[in-house]
């Protein structure tokens, strides 16, 4: 019988699994293990809202009295789990062990960091809240910045910066921004949000080093020489998923903790695994895939903690993915999986600020980009979630279009 449930990582996976064991009716014991001090709090806001020069917006979830007091949490914050024993169902944290029936690991991802820049201060990861109080206090005394990496989070980062008027410059290895989400010719169409906005965006150029004078970044030195001063540099370089605890453990841990369907984990009886760190087998696509978006995140840490609860009535988690992303007032969203035979624009026009692109891969619909479309998105979401064909989607967006016309 399941009596005790512990769940690693205080955030969003994490949380939505006490509130989904809750949920479920589950009245035994809940820990909540988290290695960062604050209470659990959203990230999104970090490189959008959080960095404006307007009041910082509060980005705790849930207070502390509604998760000790309603939901029964025995909450366990600033507190790093070092190890699992799947054989004794046990957690190692605090110095001590912390038994299971089910356990629900959540530690999410951990941004990359550039080799070398340990102790120079003025670069920055953007992961965390103690990341955005940093980028934002040096927002905050108008510093040149530069961006490495020009995906989600460097973008906003960039767009944070033009905001307040302050000069910004991104440098990117690849030839387009996003280039492995959405493609090369539409990560161009988004480039240009960046040209409109005054950010000096250089792509296919490599980084040589940082440069810095008494512990303090002065500048970064592309690989043609050129060096761009600066006073803030961020780190938008990606992230990999934080299993360095679970070394030993038996599980299955390259790219993400492997799990089946039902979010399980390999290797190990009663531990199941959600969000940014889960690695599992996604039905509806029948691809293994780790995905580092937030609805993603709080379903799938619901899904695991009533899986986990009740194994032998445990359900497929499969799901249609999809992220948004703002930038310079505009706004991205891709519902679906990268990599495409075609792509094809239906609506707008990718020079400029909306549009609409389809995805297909043989004959089937995988993938939607659309800039400005939220009226539509979740429309195509839904087409996506049927297993739509090319052709369906395409009659889709000509009636759509027909409409708009006719109005
Ligand atoms: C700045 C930023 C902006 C984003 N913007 C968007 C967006 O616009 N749209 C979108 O779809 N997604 C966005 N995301 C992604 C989204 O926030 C993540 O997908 C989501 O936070 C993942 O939730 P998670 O709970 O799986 O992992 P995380 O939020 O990473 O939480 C994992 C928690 O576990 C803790 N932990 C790690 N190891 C241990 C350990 N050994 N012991 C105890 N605790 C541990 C971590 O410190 C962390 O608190 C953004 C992410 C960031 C960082």
């Amino acid at each position: 019988m399941t009596e005790r449930l512990v769940v690693v990582g205080a955030s969003l996976a994490g949380l939505r699994a006490v509130e989904g064991a809750r949920k479920a009716g589950f009245t035994g014991a809940v820990t909540l293990i988290g290695d960062e001090e604050h209470l659990p709090y959203d990230r999104p806001p970090l490189s959008k809202a959080y960095l404006d020069a307007d009041e910082k917006p509060d980005v705790t979830f849930r207070e502390e009295r509604h998760l000790r007091d309603e939901l029964g949490v025995d909450l366990r914050l600033g507190t790093p789990a070092e190890a699992v024993d799947p054989a004794d169902q046990a957690v190692l944290a605090g110095g001590g062990e912390i038994r299971y029936d089910a356990l629900v690991i959540a530690t999410g991802a951990t941004a990359r960091r550039l080799p070398g820049t340990e102790g120079i201060a003025g670069v920055h990861t953007l992961r965390t809240l103690d990341d955005a109080v940093a980028v934002r206090a040096a927002l905050d005394s108008g510093a040149r910045t530069v961006v490495i990496g020009s995906g989600f989070i460097g973008s906003e980062v960039a767009s944070g910066a033009r905001k307040r008027g302050l000069p910004v410059t991104i440098v990117e290895a690849a030839p387009t921004p996003l280039v492995r989400a959405i493609g090369e010719e539409l990560g161009e169409a988004v480039a240009g949000l960046h040209h409109r906005a005054g950010t000096d965006l250089r792509c296919g150029v490599a980084v040589r080093e940082i440069t810095s004078t008494a512990g303090k970044v002065t500048g970064v030195r592309l690989a043609d020489g050129t060096v761009l001063p600066a006073d803030l540099v961020v780190a938008g370089i990606g992230a990999d998923p934080a299993t360095g605890w679970l070394a030993g453990s038996g599980l299955d841990i390259g790219n993400g903790v492997r799990c089946d369907a039902s979010l399980a984990a390999e290797g190990a009886t009663g531990v199941f695994a959600a969000g940014d760190v889960a690695r599992w087998h996604n039905p509806l696509f029948d691809e293994v895939m780790r995905i580092e978006h937030w609805t993603s995140a709080a379903e799938q840490g619901a899904a695991a903690a009533r899986n986990a609860l009740d194994p032998a009535n445990a359900k497929p988690y499969s799901t249609v993915p999809y992220f948004w992303s703002d930038w310079y007032g505009s706004r991205i969203q891709f519902v679906g999986v990268p990599g495409a035979d075609e792509v094809r624009v239906v609506s707008g026009d990718p020079e400029t600020d909306r549009f609409v692109a389809l995805y297909r891969r043989g004959d089937r619909l995988t993938g939607v980009l659309t800039l400005n479309g939220q009226s539509v998105v979740m429309k195509y979401r839904a087409l996506l979630a049927r297993g739509a064909a090319w052709a369906d989607a395409l009659e889709f967006a000509a009636r759509r279009a027909a409409a708009r016309a006719g109005t």
